[in-house]
């Protein structure tokens, strides 16, 4: 019994769920995965992000003799994973190269003495002989392989050590292991099961779908303003993370949100170490704080109450998009996912690809799954749908993404197509000169530019054949013939040059059908959160706001205090449950959900002194205000002296004169 006071009859999963996380029920198949590994069997487990998966492992540690032994690529998190454990009361601790030898010693005689419920080890360490003979001394009543992924060769995590993580049947067959990820596809589940040595194990693969994400893709104009637009609208004062494709757009959009009034840092490889975890900590440990970073940051942050994830550029692959996006919500209170798409995108990823070192087969493979991602961006169908078929799950559509709440309308766009084809077969012919999409979109428009007149394009038969469409129209044009792969780009300028298939089209054997460009970003919808209440959960009843703010208050203060994130004390659903039922003594703060026995004696108290102060009628006019800064603006969202967008510095040439 790893639980020092627990009595065999409370030894029982279900029993463990109340008393020490608090939680009424299991979700999904929790309690299906927690009975095989209390059972001594061995699970393959794939959930979402936010699905629930650490306790699947966690409360067969306490229920199982011994101490459950948790393997996790980043030690930069163990710290924060072992503090909200302990203000559980749950025993845990971790052994990595942060700690100084007498740290290190504690843990290990702590072990020993089987007097941890939970230990948590880098990969790399677990294959020393040292770590191995330790573990051989004490107990381990479980290994969870956490972000098993990470074993995959050609996923986009790949850490070396995992692949060693097969000798632990090897060396310990009899405990069980349990390998979680949140990475879905049929290629990595199978790679996963085989690397790891688990195809005996039991697999669980649970609904991918993350129905509080409303999913949106808008079309990029200026990226960095349409990102202040959403902060701004529907934000205001939330915690989120912005994905950038390059280091100098995220230090230049980190600025450009701080000078508007946003708390926003930026996180990336190139930065100071001790900057970059400054920043990290601070958006892990404070309440909405912004962080702007490149794909380098996120894989394992458990922050529950992220509530936006945006990306200004487009991500390689659906899976990365996935995995990114899924770092919203995981408290499944209401978050979007918004990604800026334009027509660089498509030529800036393809020009990528074409440079990328290794072999052909390699390049395929990239081309693949940026195709996957264009598809996303361009379908007029549900993007969950979409996405669930796309790791091999089948949904209704949803009505929480775009496509649902502002149905995509797609039309016939086969002459549009021949008309923009020919321009470009009209001006490869002259070789004199290479023209990207700007002078293409010129001609068809009929527009006497100096650059036209210059080169005589006025002359051209095609001149002014495509004044029909808008400029937004014809970019459309040319993304989606690009996304269909029935034009390319070529060269540094980004050239647009026909494909073998661009005839089909030109000759009439084929029909294109395309996504209708929306004029306005849809955004700010119903469910757009506003002023004061940004960061007030949605369905919060008016009377209870003024407590759920003073709770956070209390929150925040007592977070400082113990050097723990905010959310280590309570999760924003636990204080929203708090405020509105307003538990007036200590046992019925208890039967609240999230607050376990640990808790309830440590903050019990002070929940409900923040509670009986609260019941003041009014907030004083004094008080501080709950809101960030950039809410409290009012006025005109742009003005005429913001600085230049960062993306028209991008340190890529520049592929043709539209953006
Ligand atoms: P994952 O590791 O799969 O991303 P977590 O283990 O971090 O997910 O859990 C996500 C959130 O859901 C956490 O806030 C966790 O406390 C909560 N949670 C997990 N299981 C339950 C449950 N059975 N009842 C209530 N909340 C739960
Ligand atoms: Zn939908």
């Amino acid at each position: 019994m790893a639980l020092s006071d627990a009595s065999p009859e409370t030894s029982d999963a279900t029993q463990v769920l109340h008393r020490v996380f608090g939680y009424s029920s299991f979700r999904g198949e929790q309690q299906e995965i927690v009975e095989q590994v209390v059972a001594g069997g061995d699970a393959l487990v794939l959930m979402p992000t936010g699905g629930g998966k650490s306790l699947c492992y966690q409360i067969p540690a306490l229920v199982r003799e011994g101490t459950g032994v948790v393997i996790s690529p980043l030690i930069a998190l163990m710290q924060d994973q072992v503090d909200a454990l302990t203000a559980l009361g749950v025993r845990a601790g971790f052994l990595n190269s942060t700690q100084d030898p007498y740290e290190r010693q504690a843990v290990e005689q702590a072990f020993l003495a089987d007097e941890l419920d939970l230990l948590y080890l880098a990969p790399e360490r677990l294959r020393t002989e040292g770590t191995q003979r330790l573990l051989d001394r004490g107990t381990v009543s479980l290994f969870a392989i956490d972000e098993a992924h990470c074993v995959a060769q050609w996923g986009h995590d790949f850490r070396p050590d995992y692949l060693a993580l097969s000798m632990l049947h090897e060396r310990w067959p009899k405990v069980p292991r349990i390998a979680l990820t949140a990475t879905a596809t049929e290629a990595t589940h199978a790679e996963i099961a085989a690397r790891l040595g688990l195809e005996d194990a039991r697999h669980f693969v649970a609904s991918f779908d993350r129905p509080n994400i409303q999913y949106r893709i808008v079309p990029k104009n200026n990226p960095t303003k349409q990102l202040l637009e959403l902060i701004r609208t529907e934000h205001a004062g939330d915690a989120g993370v912005v994905y950038c494709l390059s280091r100098a757009s995220v230090e230049k959009t980190a600025a450009f949100l701080v000078e508007h009034g946003v708390d926003a840092v930026p996180y990336h490889a190139g930065m100071d170490a001790r900057a970059r975890a400054a920043n990290q900590s601070r958006f892990l440990r404070e309440d909405g704080v912004v962080v702007v970073a490149t794909i380098a940051f996120g894989m394992g942050i458990d922050k529950p109450d992220v509530r936006f994830v945006a990306h200004l550029d487009l991500p390689k692959s659906v899976e990365g998009y996935y995995q990114e996006t899924g770092r919203a919500g995981r408290d499944g209170e209401p978050a979007t996912a918004w990604l800026a798409y334009g027509l660089q995108d498509v030529v800036q990823q393809r020009k990528l690809i074409d440079g990328s070192e290794g072999d052909e087969a390699h390049r395929r493979g990239l081309a693949m799954h940026l195709d996957a991602m264009l598809a996303l961006c361009e379908t007029v169908e549900c993007r969950r749908v979409r996405l669930l078929a796309y790791f091999g799950q089948r949904g209704e559509p949803c009505g929480n993404c775009d496509t649902c709440l502002t149905p995509g309308e797609s039309w016939d766009g086969t002459v549009a197509a021949q008309k923009l084809l020919s321009t470009v077969w009209r001006l490869a012919k002259e070789r004199r000169q290479k023209f990207g999409a700007g002078q293409i979109i010129d001609i068809l428009q009929g527009k006497k530019t100096a650059k036209v007149i210059q080169f005589d394009h006025d002359a051209l038969s095609v001149f002014g054949v495509g004044a029909e469409l808008g400029t937004a129209e014809w970019r459309g044009v040319v993304r989606q013939l690009l996304a269909l792969r029935l034009l390319a780009v070529e060269g540094e300028y980004g050239t647009l040059v026909l494909t073998e298939e661009s005839g089909e089209v030109l000759g009439g054997r084929r029909t294109v059908q395309m996504r209708k460009e929306k004029a306005v970003p849809a955004q700010a919808r119903k469910e757009a959160r506003s002023g004061k209440g940004a960061r007030v959960p949605v369905d919060l009843p008016a009377a209870a706001v003024p407590v759920f703010e003073a709770l956070r208050a209390w929150r925040a203060a007592t977070a400082k205090e113990q050097g723990v994130p905010a959310y280590v004390v309570f999760h924003d659903a636990t204080l929203r449950e708090i405020a509105t039922r307003l538990p007036a003594t200590i046992a019925e703060l208890g039967t609240i959900g999230g607050v376990g026995e640990a808790k309830l004696t440590k903050y019990g108290e002070g929940v409900l002194d923040a509670l009986g102060r609260s019941d003041a009628p009014e907030p004083a006019p004094d008080a501080p205000a709950p809101t960030a800064p950039a809410s409290k603006s009012s006025g005109p969202l742009f003005d005429d002296e913001l600085p230049p967008d960062p993306d028209e510095e991008m340190e890529e040439p520049p592929w043709d004169d539209w953006q």
